[in-house]
C-alpha cells in the first residue's frame, strides 16, 4: 500500500512482514552509517530477537525507552538525542521505531529533529498503530497538554508485522479496534457491518484482522493524501475524539486506553448525529467489554471544560465531527445546551 504524501512511502502489512526489512530496504539500511532502533522496553523484551534477525546484516543499536505513554516525555526525548550523539550518529543514521503509537510518535519526533531530520522507519506493534504509524504526525507531551510538541514528518516506510500483535493485552486490542471502527464509520457501511458482527475481538486473530487493518490504513492514508496538514477532511479522523479526549483528560491519562475513551466518544457523536447505528454500536461495545458505564460517573459539567479546550473547538463553540450517514462525516458547531441534552440522553440509554 502506497501513501502519496509530499514524500511518498510504502506500508507493508502482513504476518512475517518484518522479515522483508532487510530485503526491501537494503539500500537505505546499507547506506546508513548506523541503524538505531528506538524500542518500547516491553516490546523489546517480547519481540526484539525477531527484529534483530531481520536486521542481522546491519548491526543495529538499540535504545530502550519506557513502555507506553511515558516514552513521550521531554526527558526521554533528550535521552534519545544523547544516545544518538554519544554513539556518533550523523545525518546518515536511520532510526527505526519499534513499539506502539507512543514510541512511534517519540521516535518520529526524534528523527525529525536530530540534525534537522534523518530517515525514519516505523515498525509498529499495536493495532492502534495502524492509525498512528501512517500520516506523519509526531509528538511528545508537555505537562500542560498531550501531543503539544511535535512535527509533521513522514516515515520512509512502515513495516507492519501482524505476528507482533498476538501478545497485546485485551485492553490494547480494544483500544486499537476502536480506531478501526472509527475508520469504518467515516468511510463504509458494509465494512462497518462486518466489524460490528464481532462479539469477541480476539476471534479476529488469524481470521481477518490483517484485512481490517489494511482497510483502516487505506482510509487513513486516503485522507492524509488529500489533506496532509489538517486543513480540511483530516479533521474527520477526529470522529469520537472530542469527548474521547475530554474523558482521557478528566480521568487522568492512562486510566483508560485511548481507544476505549474514543468508543465512549463515538457513542456520544452517534447520539448527537441521531444516528440509527447507535443501538448496534452500543451492543458491540458492551459485548466487547468497553467501559460504557463510566459515562454514568462523569457529569457533563466536568467534561465540558476539556471539550472546549479541544484543538478543534474555538473559545465559544463546541465543534464535533458528526455523521450524516455511515461514510458521510461532517463538522458541526453545537451549543452547550444541545451537547448537554444529548449527553443526558445517552446516559439514560446506557443505564
Ligand atoms: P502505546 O504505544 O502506548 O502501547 C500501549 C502498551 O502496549 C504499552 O504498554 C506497550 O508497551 C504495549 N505494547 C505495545 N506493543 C505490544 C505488543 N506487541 N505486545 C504486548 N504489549 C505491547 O499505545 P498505542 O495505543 O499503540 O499508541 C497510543 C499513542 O499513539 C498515544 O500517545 C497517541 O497520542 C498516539 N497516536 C498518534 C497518532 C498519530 O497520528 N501520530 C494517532 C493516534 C494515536
Ligand atoms: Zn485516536
Amino acid at each position: 500500500l502506497r501513501v502519496e504524501t509530499e514524500h511518498p512511502y510504502i506500508v507493508h502489512i502482513g504476518r512475517g512482514a518484518v522479515g522483508l526489512l532487510g530485503q526491501h530496504y537494503r539500500d537505505l539500511l546499507a547506506a546508513a552509517d548506523q541503524v538505531v532502533v528506538i524500542a518500547d522496553s516491553r516490546v523489546a523484551e517480547l519481540h526484539l530477537p525477531q527484529l534483530f534477525e531481520a536486521l542481522a546484516d546491519f548491526q543495529p543499536k538499540v535504545f530502550r525507552v519506557p513502555a507506553g505513554e511515558e516514552a513521550k516525555s521531554a526527558e526521554t526525548f533528550m535521552d534519545c538525542h544523547s544516545f544518538l550523539l554519544t554513539e556518533n550518529c550523523s545525518r546518515n543514521t536511520v532510526i527505526l521505531a519499534f513499539g506502539g503509537g507512543a514510541v512511534g510518535d517519540l521516535a518520529g519526533f526524534v528523527a525529525s529533529t536530530f540534525m534537522r531530520g534523518v530517515p525514519f522507519v516505523q515498525v509498529p506493534t499495536t493495532i492502534l498503530a495502524h492509525d498512528s504509524a501512517v500520516g506523519g504526525k509526531t509528538a511528545i507531551n508537555h505537562p500542560l497538554g498531550k501531543n503539544m510538541i511535535g512535527t509533521f514528518y513522514q516515515p520512509h516506510a512502515v513495516v507492519y508485522d501482524a505476528d507482533f500483535l498476538q501478545t497485546l493485552p485485551e485492553n490494547e486490542i480494544r483500544s486499537g479496534m476502536a480506531e478501526v471502527i472509527k475508520h469504518a464509520f467515516i468511510s463504509n457501511e458494509g465494512w462497518l457491518d462486518e466489524l460490528l458482527a464481532y462479539e469477541d475481538l480476539s476471534k479476529m486473530f488469524g481470521q481477518g484482522l490483517e484485512g481490517h487493518l489494511e482497510k483502516g490504513i487505506a482510509v487513513k492514508s486516503a485522507i492524509v493524501e488529500e489533506d496532509e496538514f489538517e486543513g480540511g477532511v483530516r479533521k474527520f479522523l477526529n470522529f469520537g475524539h472530542t469527548l474521547g479526549h475530554a474523558i482521557e483528560a478528566h480521568l487522568g491519562y492512562g486510566k483508560l486506553t485511548h481507544g476505549e475513551a474514543v468508543v465512549l466518544g463515538m457513542a456520544y457523536a452517534l447520539e448527537l448525529s441521531e444516528s440509527p447505528q447507535l443501538p448496534r454500536f452500543l451492543n458491540w461495545a458492551k459485548a466487547n467489554r468497553y467501559p460504557l458505564m463510566l459515562l454514568l460517573d462523569m457529569p457533563f459539567d466536568e467534561l465540558l471544560p476539556y471539550m472546549k479546550k479541544d484543538k478543534k473547538s474555538t473559545a465559544a463553540a463546541l465543534n464535533f465531527v458528526l455523521l450524516e450517514a455511515v461514510g458521510q462525516p461532517f463538522m458541526e458547531t453545537i451549543t452547550e445546551q444541545r451537547a448537554q441534552a444529548a449527553y443526558g440522553k445517552l446516559r439514560k440509554t446506557i443505564k
